[in-house]
């Protein structure tokens, strides 16, 4: 069973269509990268696995259940109950190119915030389970820091660690080192590194085609809103 089925996605934005029927499936336990040229359509499909955007036909699976909305095979579209959608979402985390951190919490905070929020969690139990993923991430000593004391790539690594939190089966992170310097993105890169040996499912939109050659086992390339090749990485890269 893939984790994630994408099945003939169309997204449109008025009359402009930026994903023209995208079949893809993300396989289980590992990490599936998606490259392209900047306006492919990589963004968009990785927010339409998330139903952060809805696309405008076609449907995406999750574990086997339908996101969203499902389409009988006359294309006719019925909307998933809310309660449903809530739950497929929640196998989900997200990591953006910005870290969207709350600037008046701490790293601690903005970790341990989203679990009191989402699942009710009292502070002391909230905290105990943000810290082991600050532990994870590797800024336990950062815990009491405020983003603007850290790094941009200690920033991005506590965004890492509140979507960690939350338990998720699958990540999806856009962009996830495209806003720091270059010497702050392999801290990123072996946070990511650790999630996937751990086997944890990934989709990754990156310019990092290192990473992607060395941690991806599945690479999709995408130009203007089609998918022109997915494969593993030595079929696209080449064998060294
Ligand atoms: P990529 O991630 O590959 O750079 P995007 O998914 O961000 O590509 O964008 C694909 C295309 O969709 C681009 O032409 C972009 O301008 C367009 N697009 C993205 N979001 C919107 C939107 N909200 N409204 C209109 N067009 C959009
Ligand atoms: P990315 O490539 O990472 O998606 P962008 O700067 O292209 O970053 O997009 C940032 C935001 O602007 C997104 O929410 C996207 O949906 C929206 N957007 C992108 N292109 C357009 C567009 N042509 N018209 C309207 N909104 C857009």
């Amino acid at each position: 069973l893939p984790a994630i089925a994408v099945r003939n996605l169309v997204k449109r934005y008025g009359d402009t269509a930026v994903l023209h029927g995208i079949d893809l499936e993300i396989p289980p336990g590992q990490v599936s990268c998606l490259i392209g040229p900047s306006g492919s359509g990589k963004s968009t499909l990785l927010r339409c696995m998330a139903f952060l955007e809805e696309a405008t036909s076609g449907t995406i699976t999750v574990d086997g259940e339908v996101l969203g909305f499902s389409e009988n095979s006359n294309g006719m579209r019925e909307r998933i109950p809310a309660a449903t959608n809530r739950a497929i979402r929640s196998k989900i985390g997200m990591v953006f190119q910005q870290f969207n951190l709350w600037p008046h919490m701490t790293a601690l905070g903005n970790v341990s915030e989203a679990l009191r929020t989402v699942h009710k969690m009292s502070r002391k139990d909230a905290e105990a389970r943000a810290m082991e993923q600050l532990v994870k991430v590797g800024l336990e000593a950062r815990a009491g820091h405020y983003p603007s004391q850290l790094s941009g790539g200690q920033q991005q690594r506590v965004a890492i660690a509140r979507a960690l939190a939350l338990k998720p089966k699958i990540m999806l992170f856009d962009e996830p080192t495209s806003s720091l310097d270059p010497e702050l993105t392999g801290e990123v890169l072996n946070v990511m590194r650790d999630l996937a040996a751990e086997g944890m499912t990934m989709v990754v939109v990156s310019h990092e085609i290192g990473f992607a050659a060395t941690v991806g086992s599945q690479i999709s390339f995408l130009d203007q809103g089609r998918l022109l090749f997915s494969g593993p990485p030595s079929e696209v890269f080449g064998k060294p």
